[in-house]
């Protein structure tokens, strides 16, 4: 993947590495740990269990490039909500078949990332207000213990790798690279729970980041770019200094900023006429 922030910083990108990245599991380091297990020893012969499990590993890493490929287009809203994903279209533009396209959307579709809607195809999927809420309020519950659990575990490593996706974000303001930034952004909140250590939180977050993205193209407020510049680096620094409850409270903080930025308005709340035509 060409990435001009990437080379700018000599390939360093502290939240997904190459192999990560091509893996496709990168938020599941225990499922990746078990994939690089031995087959069983089942199997017929060696050389035929390489060849297969070669095989195998070509198909997935194609699978995962063209999965990382629409899922980057999502988050950096270059693929806006609701737009059809049109399987043929796809195939053709990643040279590959049409069922491979089709497990791609599924797993899209099992991330919430995609609706696929029976004779009418796959489209990204358009979060309503009420999924929004509920994306807010699960978010509430889960950072904050992502966050004592980050403080619990640190080590310098992972404050280091906090630290540089700060750069890379601060970096991306200063270019004014909005799709960067919100990507990003968003990146921070999936880093901050892999690093935590915890697989299944650390899959609901990526999940509910990604949502997130979806949320703000559907309604943010048109200037905002979803997360405040400097709020990760004071919550990055009370992680440092390893206090919990500030962290906890910075992150509440922040979410309810992002929230509030949101126009969640519902959906039956009659319209002020008199407001919108007057003088
Ligand atoms: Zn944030």
């Amino acid at each position: 993947m060409t990435d001009p922030l990437r080379l700018a910083l000599g390939g360093a990108l502290p939240t997904i590495s190459d192999g990560e990245r091509t893996s496709g599991r990168r938020r599941h380091p225990l499922r990746t740990a078990a994939k690089t297990q031995p087959d069983p020893p089942t199997m017929p012969t060696r050389s035929a269990r390489r060849g297969a499990s070669q095989a195998r590993l070509q198909r997935e890493n194609a699978h995962d490039e063209i999965y990382e490929k629409i899922y980057t287009a999502i988050l950096e809203h270059r693929l806006h909500p609701g737009t059809k994903l049109v399987e043929e279209r796809l195939a053709e533009i990643f040279d590959v078949s049409r069922a491979r396209i089709r497990e791609v959307l599924a797993r899209l579709a099992h991330e919430q990332i995609v609706d696929l809607i029976p004779q009418r195809g796959a489209y990204v999927a358009k979060p309503s207000i009420e999924q929004a809420r509920d994306v807010f309020e699960a978010r509430r519950v889960i950072e904050p213990a992502v966050l004592r659990r980050l403080v619990a575990t640190l080590t310098p490593e992972k404050l280091t790798r906090l630290r540089l996706h700060q750069e890379l974000e601060v970096d991306a303001r200063r270019r004014d690279d909005k799709r960067a930034v919100i990507r990003l952004s968003g990146e921070f909140h999936s880093l901050a729970a892999d690093l935590a250590g915890n697989s299944a939180l650390a899959r609901s977050m990526r999940e509910l980041s990604v949502l997130t993205c979806l949320m703000i193209f559907l309604y943010d407020a048109p200037t905002a770019t979803s997360c405040r510049a400097d709020e990760h680096s004071q919550i990055i620094d009370a992680i440092a200094k390893r206090d919990a409850p500030r962290a906890e409270k910075l992150m509440l903080e922040h979410l309810e900023h992002i929230e509030s930025s949101m126009k969640l308005v519902g959906d039956t709340e009659e319209v002020d006429l008199a407001a919108i035509f007057k003088d």
